[in-house]
């Protein structure tokens, strides 16, 4: 199995970059953002329990996200592999995915992180929420949800770095420049 994290901010541009890569490489692109979107829409259960926390850009508690993204690997038994694309966000999760992973004989392949500048971030999302209108894009709530990531979810990094796992990639520049710069490390794991 090739199984790729897709590490970055919130704008990065991990969606973007995901959707190319999963064809080429035919691989099952995991969203957690997405997968909670689509809770919320259909009002599950999870969505009503999740919604505001979303709304506010705060992270979905470890627990719940953690049971979600695996119910979703078991739900895709015949994959070649993953994207995980926004998660893990926290180490505990980043713990809980190796775990799981070891459980079914598989394994992280590499992460490979966007790097961007926190001013091409807010940026971006601005333009984002005008096309989306996506609540938590709204400037007040992408505060929130930067200081998640460089308050939480930056920690993950060095987890994966202490495994040999992580390359940076520069994340600003032309959509496919980047997508030649992701595409030759994933090539870089098949060599
Ligand atoms: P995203 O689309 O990846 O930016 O995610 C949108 C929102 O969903 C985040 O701001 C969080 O509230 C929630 N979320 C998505 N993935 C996770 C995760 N791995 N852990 C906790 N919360 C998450």
């Amino acid at each position: 199995m090739l199984n790729l994290v897709l590490f970055g901010p919130p704008g990065a541009g991990k969606g973007t970059q995901s959707e190319k890569l999963i064809s080429k490489y035919n691989l099952v692109h995991i969203s957690t953002g997405d997968i909670f979107r689509s809770h919320i829409k259909n009002q599950t259960e999870l969505g009503k329990q999740v919604s505001q926390i979303i709304a506010d850009g705060n992270l979905v508690p470890d627990s719940i996200t953690i049971a979600m993204l695996e119910e979703e690997i078991k739900n895709n038994p015949n994959a070649k592999g993953f994207i995980f694309d926004g998660f893990p966000r926290t180490v505990a999760q980043a713990e809980a995915l190796d775990a799981f992973l070891e459980g079914i004989g598989s394994n992280i392949t590499g992460v490979v992180a966007l790097d961007v500048t926190e001013e091409e971030l807010t940026q971006r999302i601005a333009k984002r929420q005008e096309i989306s209108g996506r609540a938590d894009d709204a400037a007040d709530k992408l505060k929130k949800r930067i200081e998640e990531y460089f308050g939480k979810t930056i920690h993950v990094l060095p987890y994966y770095e202490g495994q040999g796992k992580l390359t940076k990639v520069n994340g600003i520049g032309e959509i496919e420049t980047i997508f030649a710069e992701l595409s030759s490390v994933i090539d870089s794991y098949k060599a």
